[in-house]
C-alpha cells in the first residue's frame, strides 16, 4: 500500500501583509525546528503580496516549510489586469496553487472549466495544484454531497494527463464547515474523500488514487484534527482560521504528538 505523506497547509485567505507574515512564518519555522516533523509535510497559502517575504525567508534559512499562492491566472501573460500568472509563481518558487477554493467560487463566479483551466495552467508552470472541492449546506441536506463533489472533480480534472494528475492535491472542504466552526464528522470527511478517491480510481488507476493527497477542511483545529487524520482517506487538511494562529497551527501539524 502506498504511503501518502500528510500535508498540513494553512490558507490566510486575505489576512496578514508582508511584515506579518515574515513575524508568522520565522515563529512557525522556529516552533517546528525542535521537531522531527518531516514526515508530515507543511505549507503556508500566503496572500500574493506575501510570497516574495516568505520566499526570501524559506530559501536564507533552508526552513522545510513550503509554500504557495490562493489563485492562479488560466492565462500565462496579456492584458488581464489584477490577476497573477503561473510563470509569476514559479519564479517565485512556490510549491502550491489553491484552485477552486469555494471563496473564489462564490464570489468570483469560478466554474469547474475555469477550475480546470487554472489546475493545467499551474501544471504548466510547475506547480501542484490544490484543487478545492465541496458541496454547499443545501446539497448536504438534500443528501447529494457525494455526485455534487465527484462532478466538481471530474470537471476540474477534466482532460488532465495521469502523469499531471498523479501528483495532484485534492482538498474536500464543505462549505457549510468553512469558517464556521461546524466541523464535519470524521465518518463525514472519510465519506467524501473514500469516494474521491474510488472516483480518482475510475478516472485513473486504483495505483494512482493511492498516490493522491486528499485533505479535509472545514474548521479543522487542534482538538478535531486527529480523529479527522485517523481516518484512512484522509491525507492532511487545509486550514482557514485556524492558521493565523501559530501556536493552533503547530499542534495541528503535530497532531500525532
Ligand atoms: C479554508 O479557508 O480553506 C478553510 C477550511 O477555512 P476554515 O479552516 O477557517 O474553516
Amino acid at each position: 500500500m502506498t504511503t501518502r505523506t500528510p500535508l498540513m497547509a494553512g490558507n490566510w485567505k486575505m489576512n496578514l501583509n508582508h511584515l506579518e507574515a515574515i513575524a508568522h512564518v520565522q515563529k512557525l519555522a522556529f516552533a517546528l525546528a525542535d521537531k522531527d516533523y518531516e514526515a508530515v509535510e507543511v505549507a503556508v497559502l500566503p496572500p500574493f503580496t506575501d510570497l516574495r517575504s516568505v520566499q526570501t525567508l524559506v530559501d536564507g534559512d533552508k526552513l522545510k516549510i513550503k509554500y504557495g499562492a490562493q489563485d492562479i491566472s488560466a492565462h500565462d501573460t496579456g492584458a488581464y489586469t489584477g490577476e497573477i500568472s503561473g510563470p509569476m509563481l514559479s519564479k517565485l518558487k512556490c510549491t502550491f496553487v489553491a484552485v477552486g477554493h469555494s471563496e473564489r467560487r462564490q464570489y468570483h463566479d469560478e466554474t469547474d472549466e475555469i477550475c480546470n483551466a487554472k489546475v493545467k495552467a499551474a501544471y504548466r508552470h510547475g506547480l501542484t495544484p490544490i484543487l478545492c472541492i465541496g458541496e454547499g449546506l443545501d446539497i448536504r441536506e438534500a443528501g447529494q454531497q457525494i455526485e455534487y463533489t465527484l462532478a466538481q472533480l471530474d470537471g476540474g480534472l477534466k482532460d488532465l494527463p495521469a502523469e499531471q494528475a498523479e501528483s495532484i492535491v485534492i482538498a474536500y472542504e464543505p462549505v457549510w464547515a468553512i469558517g464556521t466552526g461546524k466541523v464535519a464528522t470524521p465518518e463525514d470527511a472519510q465519506e467524501v474523500c473514500g469516494a474521491i478517491r474510488g472516483r480518482l480510481a475510475e478516472l485513473y488507476s486504483q495505483e494512482l488514487a493511492d498516490k493522491v493527497r486528499i485533505q479535509y477542511g472545514g474548521s479543522v483545529k487542534s482538538g478535531n484534527v486527529a480523529a479527522i487524520m485517523a481516518q484512512p482517506d484522509v491525507d492532511g487538511a487545509l486550514v482557514g482560521g485556524a492558521a493565523l494562529d501559530t501556536d493552533e497551527f503547530v499542534k495541528i501539524v503535530r497532531f500525532r504528538d
